[in-house]
């Protein structure tokens, strides 16, 4: 069985949607979900070592595409050892890695762009749902899902589009808190029919909020020691569907 099925027969169910039934929602987490943070920490990393040369050579060894959830613990791995020059680059990375000029440098994850248009082809509203903050991301986000090709809110004020980008109005509000928090502008909206997340604790409460929804985890990368995943999120290495090419043949 094709692992994008649980996507496709969503896409499907929504050919045959009531004209009158709630309008359809897909929701999308962005860091490590849609977008790739690996060159955004490899940059961060490099930015830093220009300040701690010692670290160069091991920073000269990271690969974007193989980074892990904690850039301190690759330098680690790779055999970096001097505690207080890691703590500091963990200061430098969060003053760094939520902000516009770091966030551009992300790719994308194959087949995310044609799956998000695909998807609003159909009838769905797409909703981005960050733990990206507001007002210190929105920019450089727009310009980030723009460049790719995503589509972005038509309006600053998103009032009636069917494009959302919902940013943490803060940067210290916990992500999973204001996730929940947004449900309920989502049972407003209309139905959720599906959610993409890459934070186990964060797609099992999709599924407990919305259970009729088909939520994905795409496994990337996640913080450490996650709660066990809900039996009903599908599971998915890779974005990279069917879409792709229907995409690629209009
Ligand atoms: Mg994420």
């Amino acid at each position: 069985m094709s692992p994008h099925r649980p996507i496709l027969e969503a896409l499907e169910r929504l050919k045959s949607r009531p004209a009158d039934a709630p309008k359809p929602i897909a929701v999308y987490d962005l860091d490590s979900t849609l977008f790739c943070t690996g060159p955004r920490n490899l940059a961060i990393a490099r930015a830093f070592s220009k300040f701690r040369p010692q670290l160069r050579p091991y920073v000269d060894q990271l690969e974007s595409h193989r980074m892990g959830w904690n850039v301190m613990a690759d330098l680690q791995e790779l055999g970096f050892s001097d505690k207080n020059v890691l703590t500091e680059l963990r200061h430098f990375w969060r003053a760094t890695f939520f902000t516009d000029h770091f966030v551009k440098m992300d790719s994308v994850y194959p087949g995310a762009v044609e799956l998000v248009q695909a998807l609003r082809k159909a009838g769905c509203l797409t909703f981005y749902l960050t733990g990206r903050d507001d007002p210190g991301m929105r920019p450089g986000t727009l310009q980030a899902l723009a460049s790719a090709g995503f589509p972005i809110p038509s309006s600053p004020e998103e009032q009636g589009g069917d494009v959302i980008l919902r940013l943490k109005p803060t940067w210290e509000e916990e992500d999973l808190a204001f996730k929940i928090q947004v449900f309920e502008e989502l049972r407003g909206l209309g139905e959720v029919i599906l959610a993409f997340e890459n934070e186990p604790p964060n797609a099992n409460e999709f599924l407990r909020a919305f259970p009729t929804a088909t939520v994905v985890l795409h496994a990337t990368i996640h913080a450490p020691d996650p709660e066990p995943l809900d039996a009903g999120v599908h599971v998915l290495d890779n974005l990279a569907g069917p879409w792709i090419q229907a995409t690629a043949l209009q």
